[in-house]
């Protein structure tokens, strides 16, 4: 008979148990955690820029730190880091993730 690891942890002490579980969720969330840090290329000037991306919401509008163009998504691409980014945003990774 095959214990499931629900019942196997059940038997562990409760400290022992707490440890394992932290874990197990800290690994899950690493592994689910999207790349937030994209490089932004200016298709005007070629000028690169480091970015953060909000989790939240995707970027529509992105103002080149180079030359000041405003820089909007081509068409088909839902934000200007999916578009000119080297990473693309993260609700897009999350449909892509590892553990899906
Ligand atoms: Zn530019």
């Amino acid at each position: 008979m095959v214990r499931s690891l629900q019942d196997k942890l059940a038997r562990l002490d409760p400290a022992r148990r707490a440890r394992i579980e932290a874990e197990a969720n800290r690994l899950h969330t690493e592994c689910r955690a999207p790349i937030l840090d994209s490089t932004i290329t200016c298709p005007h000037c070629g000028h690169s820029q480091n970015e953060t991306m909000p989790t939240d919401a995707c970027q529509w509008f992105y103002e080149c730190k180079g030359c000041g163009t405003l820089l909007k998504p081509k068409p088909g691409d839902c934000c200007v880091f999916c578009s000119y980014g080297t990473v693309p945003c993260p609700p897009i990774q999350a449909h892509k993730g590892c553990c899906s």
